[in-house]
């Protein structure tokens, strides 16, 4: 008994919604969020630009400026560019497109809990395989889901969250040579580490690269992602979106963002050194093993079971992500600023310490 005066749809009566907490804490480690604002020179040009909109007009249905100015950053044709509020709606938008009814999305685990969640909301069935420790794709795995009759969506997820390691394009060359299926790469943390799938494009006509504003980008406020692939594909999309989509507050956003790219992205490398250090400085803490990186985040196993030392870090003022229900007692802790990263190495090793 649901206590809901009139029920949802038959298939999703036992799907809960998908929430990651959002408390409040002085040190929060636990969404991959950049920690730093986007720049002042940014703020400054977007505040004008917001300014100077008609908002009593509907936004360019087809966010052509954004997808022109992201088709010269990648160097690809507008046409195979497509824009939406978060790298999720990407994935919504192709999950409605080319999953459904009768239809299957094939995983690799552990990832990104959202895919399946997508899946069952989208009624698309799932059919998943896990990976072994250090969750290493090869050729073979990926290769599984191809002989599924309609063809299936396989997903990659490079550098693959929440275990941070990247995925050559050769795995996804493999996906894509083994079958006629769909192969989407999620690149959300495509620009701090391993090799981006982007290159691959030209050759494959079957191939999405997805990618986000909201975390290299500093943007996740702004919610803005896109997908990069064949003209054929970004059409086939249109019969789902929905009109006017992304809000004109939200395209001036992603496009003077890429008029500022240089300042804005130009942080990575901070964020990569203190990823390492915070690595470094992690597996000193007695008992905890830390996975090898690419992404702005860490995945480790601790001596403790996940709940009970994600209460203990919250109650002292820090969040991180709690992931051992899909990992034995793993946690991912999200790269903030060195002061960050320090509070939070010097809780966990008390807390763990006070037993
Ligand atoms: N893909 C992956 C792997 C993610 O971790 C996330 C966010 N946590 C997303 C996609 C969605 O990001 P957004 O919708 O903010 O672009």
């Amino acid at each position: 008994m649901t206590g809901r005066p009139f029920e949802v749809r038959d298939d999703l009566r036992e799907v809960r919604p998908y929430r990651a907490p959002q408390a409040d804490a002085p040190v929060r480690l636990n969404t991959n969020e950049s920690p730093w604002p986007p720049p002042k020179g940014y703020l400054e040009e977007l505040s004008a630009r917001v300014a100077s909109l008609d908002l009593n007009r509907y936004p360019d249905r087809d966010a052509r400026a954004l997808r022109a100015a992201l088709a010269a950053r990648h160097g690809w044709d507008p046409e195979g560019v497509w824009v939406a509020n978060g790298s999720n709606e990407i994935l919504q938008t192709l999950l409605l497109t080319f999953g459904g009814a009768g239809r299957r999305l094939v995983l690799f685990r552990p990832t990104y809990a959202m895919y399946e969640h997508i899946a069952r909301v989208t009624a698309t069935e799932v059919a998943s395989k896990d990976v072994p420790e250090p969750w290493t794709l090869d050729a073979e795995t990926v290769a599984w889901g191809v002989s599924f009759e309609p063809p299936a969506i396989t997903m990659i997820c490079s550098p693959n969250n929440p275990t941070g390691n990247a995925h050559p394009p050769a795995v996804v060359a493999a996906a894509l040579d083994a079958g006629p299926g769909l192969v989407v790469v999620d690149e959300a943390y495509g620009e701090f580490g391993g090799e981006s799938a982007v290159a691959l494009l030209e050759q494959h006509p079957r191939l999405v690269v997805v990618r986000s504003f909201s975390k290299s980008w500093r943007l996740a406020g702004a919610r803005i992602g896109y997908a990069l692939a064949h003209p054929w594909l970004v059409e086939a999309m249109q019969i789902v979106r929905l009109p006017y989509h992304l809000s004109s507050l939200t395209q001036a956003a992603g496009e003077v963002a890429l008029r500022h790219q240089q300042q804005i992205l130009g942080q990575i490398g901070e964020i990569i050194a203190e990823r390492d250090r915070l690595a470094k400085e992690l597996e000193r803490v007695p008992g905890v093993e830390v996975f090898v990186s690419d992404a702005n985040f860490l995945l480790c196993r601790t001596p403790w079971e996940g709940a009970r030392l994600w209460r203990a870090l919250a109650d002292a003022g820090v969040l991180v992500r709690d992931f051992s229900e899909m990992i034995p007692r793993a946690l991912r802790i999200t790269v903030g600023t060195a002061d960050q990263n320090l509070t939070f190495v010097e809780t966990m090793r008390s807390v763990l310490a006070d037993g």
